[in-house]
């Protein structure tokens, strides 16, 4: 699809499967302003077997910005 190396969903978090963490440096994706759909994996076994899509910082892991924290 984008020819960006996925990483191994065997190494990957139970956050990162869940799209709650970034799928390449692990930030919590909440933190960030942009996020992208780097791509999907196969995750789970027998009936548990689905398609994790898997997210990552935007523009790039490097260069995300944080999301600015509002006033509680
Ligand atoms: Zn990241």
């Amino acid at each position: 699809m984008t020819g960006e190396a996925l990483p191994d969903p065997a190494t990957l978090t139970a956050g990162q499967l869940d799209e709650l963490n970034c799928a390449l440096c692990c930030r919590l994706l909440a933190d960030v302003l942009d996020d992208r759909m780097i791509g999907k994996v196969p995750t789970g076994t027998g009936p548990r077997r689905r398609m994790a899509e898997l997210w990552a910082c935007a523009p790039t892991c490097a260069t995300a910005r944080r999301r600015q924290v509002r006033g509680a």
